[in-house]
Parts: C-alpha cells; sequence; structure tokens
C-alpha cells in the first residue's frame, strides 16, 4: 500500500506533490493500494480549509485515491500503543522539564557536542514513578543495535542507537509526537512504502524503531527524494512562488505540464513530452537522481506550450473562457508569444477588444479601418492583403503596422499571415 500524507499546514508545496505523483505512478504499476493521510495532528499549525486545497489539488491532477484518513482520528490508538510501550518497559515516563532539558541542550551547544537526552528518567524506580506528580512525557528507549533500511534512490543507510535517543513518543497534554503517530498510522494503514522529501530521512530509524518495539515485522520499503533547488540553487522555500502547486496553477500552467515537469526533474525519461498515464508504463523510481534537482521555470514553459498544444480547440478555448473552439486555435497561435494560459490569454482577448491606433500612424490606421469595416471576406491572406493594399495605397511599415495593431490591438505578435485563417472569419467583429 502506498500513501501519500500532506500536514494541511499551508499551500501544497510542489515538492510534495512530486512525492504523491511518484507513489500514485508505482502503486499503479505495483497494483497496490493508494491512500490519503492528512497529518493534522499538529493543531496549532492546521489551517482550515487546507485538507479541501489538499483533494482539490490531487483531483486536479487526476491522482485519485482509495481512503482518505485524518491522523487525529487515530489519536486513541496513539495514547493506547504509548501505554503500552510502557507496560512493556519499552518506554518510560519522562519528568524533566523543558527548562531542565533546555540547559542540557546549552550546555552541549557550549562544548561543541550534539545533544541527547541522557537517560535521567530511564533510571528512575516505580516507587518514584508512582509517586511523582509532576506532568511527564513518554519517550521510547533508544535502539540496542543500529537501525538500517535501504533506500531506493540513497542506498542503504545505518542509523546509530546515539543518533536515534530516547525520544519523546507522547506530549505532556498526551498528544502524539509526529513521527510515532507517523509511524503508528502507517503500521495500522498497511504502508508497504514510502516515497516522500528527503527532510524525512532522519525520521525514518525513528518510525522503525517504533514499529520494531511494538513488534511489527511488516517491512516498508523507501525512496526519500532530493530537495527541489531555486533558480539560485538554494532550498526552494515558500518564498519562491514556484514552489506553491496553487500559484502554478494560477499562472495557467496545466496540470499535466507540472506533472510532467516533476517526473522529468532529475530523472532518466525515454522522453521530453509526456502524460502522467504513459509514465505509468515506463517510470522507475531507482532512476531518480540522488543530487538535488534545480527547479527550471523555462523547462517548465516550454512543456507547458507543448501541452497547450496537445489540447483539443475547444478545451484550449474554454481554458480562456470562451466556448467556441476557433478561439482555441488562436491560442495555440500565441504559445509563440506566450507559456502560460495566464499569459496567452490577454492577448487573445486583446484581439476583440477595441483597437489603438500606433503613435504616428493615426491617420493610416483609420484609413485602414474604414476600408476593413466594408470589405468582403478573403479566403487567404495574400489576397486579403492585396486587397487592402490596393485599397489603401499603403505599404511597408505604414501598412503593417497599423493592421496589425487593427487586428490584434499589438505591436509585436505571431506573423499575421499565421494568424489570418484563425481570425478571417472574425474580421467585422475584431476591427473596432
Ligand atoms: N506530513 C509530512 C509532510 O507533509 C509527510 C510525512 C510522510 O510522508 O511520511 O512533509
Amino acid at each position: 500500500m502506498y500513501r501519500f500524507a500532506p500536514s494541511p499546514t499551508g499551500d501544497m508545496h510542489t515538492g510534495n506533490l512530486r512525492a504523491a505523483i511518484f507513489n500514485f505512478i508505482c502503486a499503479r504499476q505495483s497494483g497496490k493500494g493508494f491512500y490519503l493521510r492528512i497529518e493534522d495532528t499538529d493543531t496549532a499549525r492546521n489551517i482550515k480549509g487546507k485538507d479541501r486545497d489538499i483533494l482539490e489539488i490531487l483531483k486536479a491532477f487526476g491522482i485519485t485515491c482509495g481512503n482518505i484518513y485524518y491522523q487525529s482520528r487515530n489519536i486513541r490508538f496513539h495514547q493506547q500503543f504509548a501505554m503500552q510501550l510502557v507496560s512493556e518497559k519499552k518506554a518510560f515516563a519522562c519528568f524533566c522539564t523543558e527548562e531542565e532539558l533546555e540547559a542540557k541542550r546549552e550546555e552541549a551547544k557550549k562544548n561543541g557536542i550534539a545533544y541527547r537526552y541522557d537517560n535521567t528518567c530511564l533510571k528512575l524506580g516505580d516507587e518514584e514513578i508512582l509517586t511523582n506528580e509532576k506532568p511527564f512525557t513518554i519517550r521510547l528507549k533508544q535502539p540496542e543495535s543500529p537501525i538500517t533500511f535501504t533506500d531506493d534512490i540513497k542506498g542503504v543507510l545505518t542509523f546509530e542507537p546515539k543518533d536515534i535517543d530516547s525520544f519523546v513518543i507522547l506530549r505532556q497534554n498526551k498528544t502524539p509526537m509526529y513521527n510515532f503517530a507517523c509511524a503508528i498510522d502507517d503500521m495500522l494503514e498497511n504502508t508497504t512504502d514510502i516515497i516522500r522529501g528527503e527532510d524525512h530521512v532522519s525520521n525514518t530509524p525513528k518510525q522503525e524503531h517504533i514499529r520494531a518495539s511494538l513488534g511489527y515485522t511488516q517491512k516498508i520499503t523507501y525512496a526519500h527524494l532530493p530537495i527541489i533547488l531555486n533558480h539560485e540553487g538554494k532550498k526552494m522555500s515558500k518564498r519562491d512562488d514556484a514552489s506553491s502547486v496553487k500559484w502554478l496553477l494560477e499562472q495557467g500552467f496545466l496540470p499535466s505540464a507540472i506533472a510532467n515537469y516533476l517526473i522529468l526533474l532529475g530523472n532518466k525519461t525515454p522522453k521530453e513530452i509526456f502524460t502522467l498515464q504513459e509514465a505509468i508504463e515506463w517510470f522507475n523510481i531507482k532512476n531518480i537522481s540522488k543530487s538535488p534537482a534545480k527547479f527550471d521555470m523555462d523547462k517548465l514553459r516550454q512543456i507547458n506550450r507543448e501541452h497547450l498544444r496537445a489540447l483539443s480547440d475547444r478545451e484550449f478555448a474554454n481554458l480562456m473562457g470562451f466556448e467556441d473552439e476557433n478561439i482555441g486555435i488562436i491560442g495555440k497561435i500565441y504559445t509563440e508569444e506566450g507559456s502560460a494560459v495566464k499569459e496567452i490569454e490577454p492577448k487573445v482577448k486583446a484581439i476583440f477588444a477595441p483597437k489603438n491606433a500606433p503613435e504616428g500612424f493615426e491617420k493610416e490606421f483609420d484609413t485602414l479601418k474604414t476600408i476593413l469595416q466594408n470589405a468582403p471576406y478573403f479566403e487567404g491572406f495574400d489576397d486579403f492583403k492585396s486587397y487592402l493594399m490596393e485599397k489603401s495605397s499603403l505599404k511597408g511599415k505604414a501598412f503593417f503596422k497599423p493592421l496589425r495593431h487593427l487586428l490584434t490591438n499589438s505591436e509585436h505578435g505571431p506573423e499575421l499571415a499565421n494568424l489570418y485563417p484563425a481570425v478571417k472569419t472574425y474580421i467585422k467583429e475584431i476591427v473596432k
């Protein structure tokens, strides 16, 4: 069983979407299931409505999942398992206060050593524990031997017991810590394969240790994805617009193009332009590069243009708010001028808007406008052009510049000869 486990704490990060896509593809390839788990136990950071946003984004990308779980509904199980570990003496109550722990952290920092919990409370006797009325957390005893797992991208990884530490699994208020909730849920929900960002690598030995302590033996396969870098080569953060899937969609990048780009990123693929369905046929997580991948906006733009051109004319028209499929043909011509719908749409709308004369060519503009309003219909651009030239006695720049403005309301744009077939039946509507 594969899963995607986002936290509803902000706009979905492009890196998270990449993990969702990879999990979905691998689930389809293997015939294993795929489920969604909303990791909403950090109530202070949850944002209302973000779970809905996640569902909508997945739907827009064609990522369908089976069950949808909310982590918060499992809290009673997290608590029960913590109690079981305490009764089996695999976990223990810790009465250390935050101030005491902070002082020890400071001390370690001063001595230039990595802080590890010193197991003070592990040494407490039953009597001391039972008579203590101070609030306590529950810590899982650190493992006795190293924890090793194989990562499909990073290879074999081993973590020493001291680096895993006797870490907190239940807070003083008895809510589960992140790693504990996640490890238990993966166990309860029969997860067999986890693909997620490499920021979770250091969580994995803890999660493995939690499940092993509970006697769970189902093996989980991992792939931790290298981070995505921004154009400066730094980790792509919230400050980078492209880190937000919502932002990319609002710019008019198509879900199919974004998915194509994210599958291509840091990967070896048999071709450059493809659909999610096609990728299911050949995708191999083991081909994902170990090194971080740089997000290249220009590449995404090129891929988006290809996906726009592959749409039906009607689909393209609808994206720009038109019903008429011919407007989709115009849109496709304008993929030479823009890459995202948000860039192309205003250019197409300008064709149907009232026109302004180019500076210095006001007279020529008016002359051509009058002729055009009364001109017959021409099938080909050459006949259309010859007729206008002859009637207006204009040529060169004095002809083409005002004509371009009359047809497109712009100084620059596609070759008029290329545009004409798509607009020829609208000339009377356009010239105003
Ligand atoms: N909730 C975690 C996140 O959004 C993902 C945890 C996981 O995939 O195990 O980064």
